[in-house]
């Protein structure tokens, strides 16, 4: 499959070939799981609550907040891992449309909120498996973990990631403030990870006004490539000593493979047609998100973004 198509999925035209078109109401959740490979489903229902936009849903749509720690005792006394943390707020049910989960560091002088979107968990675990192929599109990492101040402020990793796109060359940036070492420090610590690596996905995000800038640099959102050199980091500090501190202290929520087909369904199999669209198009950023938040309300935390499997074996062609 090509690369293009690997990651975005066909095109409209392409969807409404499939020999079985669906239109849908109702049910998405289920009635989107269900869908099989041969089919294409319409969604009839607009999805992004109406005082927003595509854009504006992914800037100003409900977050999830992971429980807010203001001090080292405080993280002490609590001890929860971010996947534990992700659990109980994933579970917890959400009367709007969600648009992200996001923590807040309080260590630092670093302390804008960070924000990351299901959509972008997923598309940085396709990134990652993508990578594990072949030795050409490896994710490299280079951890400078040296120093002294490692166990209390984190490393910092340099790592080198595929772009989606054939003609772009790959992105190499650092990610800092990594867990690495199991002390005390890494339950503070692992609030203020942060990158200096900049896309269009993440640029999309710092257009705006003047008064919208000032905001925007409060929040720091991590886009596909942070997630996919994180996850070979985690992948690099277990396989050289078997260390599981950076996977223990993940930030970041891992698909299930049936999360993955959902997802994968998405992008192969949905098109959605509302009041202002005068054909049926595939559906956008914001819609995904939503979806995904659906899917995860429905099944559980546990289900969809607690993952037991390696990602590299994972099976993001379609299901049988
Ligand atoms: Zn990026």
């Amino acid at each position: 499959m090509a690369l293009k198509e690997y990651f975005s999925g066909p095109t409209a035209a392409k969807i409404m070939k499939l020999s079985h078109t669906n239109e849908i109401y109702e049910d998405l959740i289920k009635n989107i799981s269900s869908l099989k490979t041969s089919e294409a489903a319409i969604i009839k229902v607009s999805l992004i609550p109406q005082e927003y936009n595509n854009r504006k849903f992914m800037k100003h749509g409900d977050e999830l907040y992971i429980p807010r720690i203001n001090s080292t005792r405080e993280s002490l006394e609590r001890k929860l891992t971010p996947v534990q943390e992700r659990a109980i707020v994933f579970d917890s049910k959400s009367p709007n449309p969600v648009s992200s989960y996001s923590f807040k560091p309080f260590l630092g002088t670093d302390k804008r909120t960070r924000k990351v979107s299901l959509v972008e968990c997923v598309e940085g675990a396709k990134l990652f498996s993508y990578s594990s192929k072949s030795p050409s599109t490896a994710i490299n990492v280079k951890p400078y973990d040296n120093s002294k101040r490692v166990e209390m402020d984190g490393a910092e990793i340099i790592v080198g990631v595929p772009s989606r796109t054939k003609k772009q060359e790959r992105y190499k940036f650092k990610i800092s403030s990594v867990p690495v070492i199991d002390s005390n420090y890494k339950w503070g610590m692992v609030n203020n990870i942060s990158t200096d690596h900049q896309c269009g996905s993440k640029r999309f995000n710092i257009r705006y006004t003047y008064s919208e800038e000032k905001e925007t640099s409060k929040v720091f959102n991590f886009c596909a490539h942070d997630i996919a050199g994180y996850l070979k980091i985690m992948d690099h500090y277990w396989n050289k000593d078997k260390n599981l501190v950076p996977l223990q202290m993940n930030q970041f929520a891992i698909p299930t493979q049936e999360t993955a087909n959902f997802y994968n369904k998405l992008s192969k199999n949905c098109l959605i047609q509302i009041s202002e669209d005068k054909k049926p198009r595939k559906l956008n950023r914001s819609e995904k998100e939503i979806l995904l938040w659906g899917l995860v309300h429905k099944l559980g935390h546990d289900k969809t973004f607690f993952a037991k499997e390696k990602l590299k074996d994972y099976n993001w062609e379609g299901e049988e």
